[in-house]
Parts: C-alpha cells; structure tokens; sequence
C-alpha cells in the first residue's frame, strides 16, 4: 500500500491555486478551507448576494476562531485575502483545479462544467461536489474527461474530516493523485470509490434514514430517538438533526436517485417522514423549520 501511495503522489500535479463554482452553503465552506490551509481560491457565483454570503460565512468562522484563541486578526485578513470572489470567469483563468458547487441539477452541473472547460488551461483538473449525480454522466459534459473525476466534500466542510473522489470510467490516474494530493493539503482525509448512486457515504446513510423513517411511521418519537442516539449510542447528532443539516430538500432528492438506483433495495412509497417535510416546505436549518424549528 505504501508504495501504491507513493507512486500516486508522484502522478500528483501541484495545486497552487483553485477555484469553487456557487457560493453556497458548500462552495462557501470550501473556499474557507482551501484558503485557511494556504491554497488561494477564486470564488465564483451569479449573484452577488449569494458571494456576500460566502464570505460573511468565512469571516463568520474566522472571527469564532479568534475568540477561541486560535488565529489573529492578522492570520485571519491572510486567510480572506487567500479568497477571490467574483461573478465572471476571468480570475479563473489561471487555477490548477476547479470545484464545481453549484446547484443539484444534472443540466445546470452540465452546462457550468462546459463553461469552465472553456475558461480554463487545457491541463486543468476540473472536479465536481455533487452528492448523487452520477460521474459518468457529467464527464459527458466535458471535452476532456479524462480531467474530470467528483470530489464530494461533506457539510460542514471546515468540521467534517472526509472527501470521497469518485473515479469516472474516463478520470485520468493523475486526475485522481491530484485531487487526493489537493484534499490532504486542505486537510481532509480522502477516500477514492467507484461512480454509482450514492458513491460510498450515501449507500451507508440512506438506509440509516431508512429506518428511522420507518420509526417514525411506527408512532416513534423523533427527538427520543435523537436524545438515544446521540446521549446512549454516542453520535455526535441523532438521524433528524442531521437530516435538519443537511437540508431536507436536499435529503429528498438525494432519496430519490438512491431509490431509482438500487430500486430493490432502496424502494419508496412518497409517503415517509422525508417526503411529509419536503411536502410542507420544512427544509431544517437552511430555513429555519425542519423537525426542529430554529430562530
Ligand atoms: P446552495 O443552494 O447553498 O448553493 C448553490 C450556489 O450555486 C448558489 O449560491 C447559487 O447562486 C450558485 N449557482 C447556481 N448556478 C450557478 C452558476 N451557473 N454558476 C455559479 N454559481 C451558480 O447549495 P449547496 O448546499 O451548497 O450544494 C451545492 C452542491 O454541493 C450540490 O451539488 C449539493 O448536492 C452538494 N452537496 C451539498 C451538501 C449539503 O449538505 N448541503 C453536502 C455535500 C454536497
């Protein structure tokens, strides 16, 4: 293993500057982390509020880390001086490697990855953060992709130690030692998998969903089985905290594709705890009302 490890970072190309396509809840936590472990990055949207909200939300963890302690005012300008927002393609230009974060749709994913591709050096690596969109199907979008493979970070993207690198039929070795060299200097810890519906940490969590739902549905208590497991069992947060998390809406569509995908398996009525909160708009904390309600 350890010489497999060596010859892989020997492939590895060097990243000295990235970027993050959507400034939301991921690409703002991404560009945090790439930029606090010393790698610049240009942070692009289409809208100006959603940039402002990606850096507020940097600062936001900077100014708690000061508080703690842990960084300076200085350290702190360092860090968001590492961050170039920006609504056009041109900062782009330059980057080693890209971080596709934008929305969970296939077409739009698609159409945002032909637009850098054109935007960027022939010898860039372009990655994609989606949760559930196959790799495979993406890398269609692209003139080369063989520079192309997913980098699925988890949310909180400062908190959370794992990035999952799906390798797509057509991702290049290089592509890969890159991106699992690029993931380690941003401090992660990078796993590589095969492309299928839920790569490798959604195949484990939806059926964990799975039963609580059907807790649910046999008259159980969403925040005893919260309290259960997270006081007994010992995890940091019980099933419906996290689903408030991560988003219901985003728990929703990802069931889906996991159904279509492993339709023996992951099969679906519409009618569990997460399609009644998708139902009634209680997204979690992305809008203040999930199964808990926050202010
Ligand atoms: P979000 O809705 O918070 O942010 C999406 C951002 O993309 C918005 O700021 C939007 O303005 C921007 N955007 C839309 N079209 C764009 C374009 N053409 N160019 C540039 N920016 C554009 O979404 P999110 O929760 O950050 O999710 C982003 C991706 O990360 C999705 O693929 C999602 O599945 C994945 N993901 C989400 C989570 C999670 O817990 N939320 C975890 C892991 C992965």
């Amino acid at each position: 293993v350890k010489g497999k490890a060596k010859k892989a970072g020997k492939l590895a190309k060097k990243v000295d500057t990235a970027a993050v396509l959507g400034a939301g809840i991921m690409g703002g936590g991404i560009a945090y982390q790439s930029a606090s472990k010393g790698t610049p990055i240009v942070m692009k949207d289409i809208a100006q509020p959603a940039l402002d909200l990606g850096l507020g939300e940097a600062s936001k963890l900077l100014a708690a880390q000061i508080k703690r302690g842990r960084s300076t005012p200085e350290k702190m300008a360092k860090v968001l001086n590492n961050i170039t927002a920006t609504l056009d393609y041109a900062p782009v230009k330059d980057v080693d490697l890209v971080v596709e974060a934008v929305v969970e749709h296939p077409k739009v994913k698609s159409m945002v990855l032909a637009e850098v591709e054109q935007h960027v050096a022939d010898d860039a690596i372009i990655t994609s953060n989606t949760s559930t969109i196959s790799i495979n199907l993406l890398a269609k979008a692209l003139n080369k992709p063989e520079r192309f493979c997913g980098m699925h970070f988890f949310n909180p993207v400062h908190k959370m130690p794992l990035v999952e690198i799906i390798r797509g039929e057509n991702s290049s070795e290089e592509t890969i030692a890159t991106v699992v060299a690029y993931a380690s200097k941003m401090g992660k810890t990078p796993i590589v998998v095969n492309d299928c519906p839920g790569f490798f940490i959604n195949r484990v969590l939806f059926p964990y969903f799975a039963g609580f739902c059907g807790l649910l549905a046999d008259g159980g208590d969403f925040a005893a089985i919260d309290k259960v497991m997270e006081k007994q069992f010992g995890w940091p947060m019980g099933p419906a905290y996290l689903l408030d998390v991560v988003g219901l809406d985003t728990g929703h569509h990802a069931q889906a594709v996991m159904a279509e995908g492993f339709p023996d398996r992951m099969a679906k009525d519409g009618k569990d705890a997460i399609d009644i909160m998708f139902g009634a708009e209680r997204f979690g904390q992305k809008n203040s009302k999930g199964f808990y309600a926050y202010s």
